[in-house]
C-alpha cells in the first residue's frame, strides 16, 4: 500500500499489500489486485490513497528483526500484526513458499514467541487457513 524507503529496507517495486489482503474500504477481495494498483509500479492514486493505505507497512519494513529472506517481493509472503495475531499472507501462486528454506524455522520461532505472550500465528493461502503451532513447521 505504501511506496516507502527506510534506511535499511524499501518497498521497491513490491505491491504485494495491494493484492493479497482483503480491503473492505476499497471493495477489494483477497488475492486480487486493487483496481488502483499498477503492478510493478505502485499506486495510481498515491497522493489521494485512503488513510488505511497510508498507515500500513508490513512487518518486514518496520521490524529489523524480521529476516531479510522475508522480503515480500521475493518471499511471496506478507507479514503483519493485528493485535494478538501475527498474520502471514502467502501468494496463492506460490502456495509452498512458506515451506521452503528458513521459513519453517522462522515460523516456528514466531509461534513460540507468540505463544509465550498469549498471541498466535495464522497463515492464509487462498482459502486455506493454518494456525502455526510451535514444533509443527520445524519439529525439534
Ligand atoms: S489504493 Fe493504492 S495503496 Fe491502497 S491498496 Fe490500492 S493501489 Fe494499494
Ligand atoms: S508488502 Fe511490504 S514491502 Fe511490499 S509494498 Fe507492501 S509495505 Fe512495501
Amino acid at each position: 500500500m505504501e511506496t516507502v524507503e527506510t534506511t535499511a529496507r524499501s518497498c521497491g517495486t513490491c505491491t504485494l499489500c495491494c493484492r493479497l489482503p482483503e480491503i473492505a474500504a476499497l471493495d477489494k477481495p483477497p488475492d486480487a489486485w486493487c483496481r488502483h494498483c499498477s503492478e510493478g509500479k505502485g499506486c495510481a492514486i498515491y497522493t489521494n490513497r485512503p488513510q488505511l493505505c497510508r498507515d500500513f507497512l508490513c512487518l518486514w519494513m518496520t521490524d529489523p528483526g524480521v529476516p531479510d529472506a522475508w522480503r515480500p517481493l521475493t518471499s511471496k509472503m506478507l507479514v503483519y500484526e493485528q493485535g494478538p495475531q501475527l498474520t502471514i499472507l502467502v501468494d496463492p501462486d506460490h502456495p509452498d513458499a512458506w515451506k521452503q528454506a528458513s521459513f519453517p524455522s522462522d515460523l516456528d520461532n514466531w509461534a513460540k514467541a507468540a505463544q509465550a505472550r498469549g498471541h498466535y500465528v495464522i497463515l492464509f493461502c487462498g482459502d486455506e487457513v493454518t494456525k502455526i503451532e510451535p514444533g509443527v513447521t520445524a519439529p525439534a
